[in-house]
């Protein structure tokens, strides 16, 4: 329940100007994270990552790759702390990148055209306490994406 208050405030924080948007997270901070996490179990989906050493990684060919997971999507205010990433794999990373992408095309251009409280709705969900019907669309859209892209990266038959 902590992790939700928190970037409740963090996000909030962020929508009202109080916090910049964080730096890029450093390539070496990206490397000791993704070695450390390597042959952990995604939380999202469960499957078996891996760390694949100095390559640019693509959905397609390393889907299970393990990646640094924003709970607080950066470009919402999130940032690298430990209590804001979680270790999970490439697919299930991009997925919840998509659902905020179609989340924000669904009233503008940019986050800043998504009302206050739609975008809060979103980032109480990605934080994944509050188990509510009122986030099916959300998770419904998730596993969308999750399906088409286990598709693409020939998974499903
Ligand atoms: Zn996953």
């Amino acid at each position: 329940m902590i992790r939700t208050v928190y970037v409740v405030i963090r996000f909030s924080l962020f929508y009202f100007g109080v916090i910049p948007e964080c730096k890029r997270i450093s390539p070496s901070k990206k490397h000791h994270f993704r070695n450390r996490e390597a042959g952990q179990n995604c939380p999202k989906c469960g499957i078996k990552m891996k760390h694949y050493k100095g390559k640019l990684v693509n959905h397609k060919i390393h889907y299970d790759a393990v990646t640094v997971g924003h709970i607080l999507p950066q470009s919402l205010g999130g940032s690298h702390s430990k209590w804001q990433i979680q270790p999970e794999c490439k697919i299930c990373n991009a997925a919840h990148g998509a659902v905020l992408a179609e989340l924000i095309h669904q009233y503008g251009r940019s986050k800043w055209d998504v009302p206050y409280f739609v975008l809060l709705k979103f980032v109480v969900y990605s934080a994944g306490q509050i188990k509510s019907t009122s986030f099916n669309k959300f998770e419904n859209e998730f596993q969308r994406h999750l399906f088409r892209l286990k598709e693409t990266a020939g998974l499903i038959d």
